[in-house]
């Protein structure tokens, strides 16, 4: 019988493993853009649904650990009324603003993660309920950003990596 799927979770193990294949990751960047963005999305969303229920993000919570948020004004707007802050005062409390209008979390982690669960979870912003993103359409247009999380998801990195192996990629030795 096949052994039960086995993640790899181990933040450092995934670091290391980055650091020293970023030329094997790259030329599997360029591997993917042969192949049809319908055929690649098939692929890693059947890897996501796969692998995403072996990982266990209540245990890992990085990415609320270790990314600045964006939001928009109507996530403001729901989470300080949800806070019963003033939006001024929220908006001096926890964002930043760019000149550009683009508003994001002012640290890191996240201050509303408590006990690695985000504590206004209904009023989380989309960017938290999108990450990572590998159930969306058009993964080869956002491999970058795929990349740029691979070493910081334990999802994205073993979808990656089991994607590599249902695509018969040569590794690097
Ligand atoms: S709002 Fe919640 S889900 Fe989003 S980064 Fe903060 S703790 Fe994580
Ligand atoms: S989405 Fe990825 S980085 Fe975030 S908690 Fe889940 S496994 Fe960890």
């Amino acid at each position: 019988m096949k052994s039960p799927f086995q993640p790899q979770t181990n933040l450092a193990i995934m670091a290391e493993y980055a650091a020293s294949h970023q030329q094997e990751n790259d030329r599997f960047a360029a591997y993917i853009k042969e192949y049809n963005d319908e055929e690649i999305d098939a692929k890693v969303q059947e890897l996501d649904a796969l692998i995403s229920p072996t990982i266990s993000c209540t245990d890992c919570g990085n990415c609320c650990k270790s990314l600045m948020v964006c939001l928009n004004e109507g996530e403001a707007d729901r989470l300080s009324g949800h806070l019963n802050m003033k939006r001024e005062d929220f908006d001096l409390t926890y964002l930043e603003k760019g000149s550009n209008g683009l508003m994001i979390m002012n640290r890191m982690p996240c201050p509303f993660l408590a006990n690695n669960k985000c504590s206004v979870y209904e009023y989380r912003f989309e960017g938290c309920k999108e990450f990572p993103a590998l159930h969306m359409p058009h993964f080869k247009r956002r491999i970058f950003t795929t990349f740029m999380h691979y070493d910081r998801c334990p999802i994205i990195f073993n979808v990656v990596e089991a994607l590599k192996e249902e695509m018969h990629f040569t590794k690097d030795q």
